[in-house]
Formats: C-alpha cells, sequence, structure tokens
C-alpha cells in the first residue's frame, strides 16, 4: 500500500467504493466520471504505479479477469461493444497513478470519441522502428 494514493485505499476497501467485483488480487468498481454507462475500473490490490513495474501473474491474471468482466457487463448492460483502455504516463492520459484498466461499454451511435487518428509516416521509417523494438525483444 502506498501512502496517499486513492486507489490504494479503494482497492483496500479503505474508502468505499461502487463494487462489482473482489478477489486476492483485483478489485473491480464503477468509474466515479463514467466515460458510458457501466465504465469501471481493474484496480490491482498491490500498488503499481503502471504497467511497467508490474509482475507477470498480475498481467496475465488482469486479462482473464477483463475478459470475465467484459462478458458479464455486455450480457447485464446490453453494450454493444467494449473497450479495453489502460494509460501509462501523464502524456498518455494517466491521472491516477496505481495501475488500471478501464471497462468501457460501447453503445451503438453513443458519441464517445476513443479513436486514435493514423498517420503516415514521414518523420522515421517503419524498418528501422521495427529493428530498434526486435533488439530488445531478443
Ligand atoms: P486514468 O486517466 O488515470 O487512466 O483514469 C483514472 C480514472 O479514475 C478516471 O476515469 C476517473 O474518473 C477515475 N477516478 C478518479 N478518482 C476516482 C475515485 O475516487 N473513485 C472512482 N470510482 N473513480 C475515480
Ligand atoms: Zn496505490
Amino acid at each position: 500500500m502506498e501512502e496517499n494514493c486513492i486507489f490504494c485505499k479503494i482497492a483496500d476497501g479503505e474508502i468505499p467504493s461502487k463494487t462489482l467485483y473482489e478477489d486476492d488480487m483485483f478489485r473491480v468498481i464503477l468509474d466515479i466520471n463514467p466515460a458510458s454507462k457501466g465504465h469501471a475500473l481493474i484496480l490491482t490490490k498491490k500498488h503499481f504505479k503502471n504497467i511497467y513495474e508490474m509482475d507477470n501473474v498480475t498481467a496475465s491474471e488482469v486479462f482473464v479477469l477483463a475478459k470475465r468482466m467484459a462478458k458479464a457487463m455486455t450480457e447485464a448492460l446490453g453494450c454493444n461493444g467494449f473497450n479495453i483502455v489502460q494509460n501509462n504516463g501523464e502524456v498518455a492520459g494517466q491521472t491516477v497513478f496505481h495501475f488500471h484498466l478501464h471497462l468501457i461499454p460501447r453503445y451503438t451511435n453513443d458519441g464517445i470519441q476513443l479513436n486514435m487518428e493514423g498517420k503516415e509516416a514521414k518523420d522515421y521509417n517503419l524498418d528501422d522502428i521495427q529493428a530498434i523494438i526486435l533488439q530488445k525483444m531478443r
């Protein structure tokens, strides 16, 4: 538990939340300012600032839970699609620095903008990008 971390306190139950699921590793809560009806967050119980700090077991289990939540929420809410989003770092839109996965139900014509506009790769070439990443994956 990290001092002054709101998601540590919520995950621990010290601060009440609209909890949808809880086990030893995770708590799933409704987002207080939902992007869509049913927008929820999977919080780890352990404090990880972001994905870079996370252990492999938690990293795999979080997606198993995301799949289970997505199925249950889709059946319950009757949504037409689903976004799973996870922000790391301020520049990427992270505002709470305790790992969380966004579960965002989507509805036909809901008008929510999460789309990234693709652009032509002009200032770099894809072969170079592939090469430098491949080196790190060895
Ligand atoms: P981020 O921008 O860090 O990826 O997402 C943080 C999310 O946490 C936002 O969607 C925000 O609405 C939500 N949030 C921030 N504080 C609280 C809180 O105290 N309770 C709940 N339930 N959600 C929160
Ligand atoms: Zn925390």
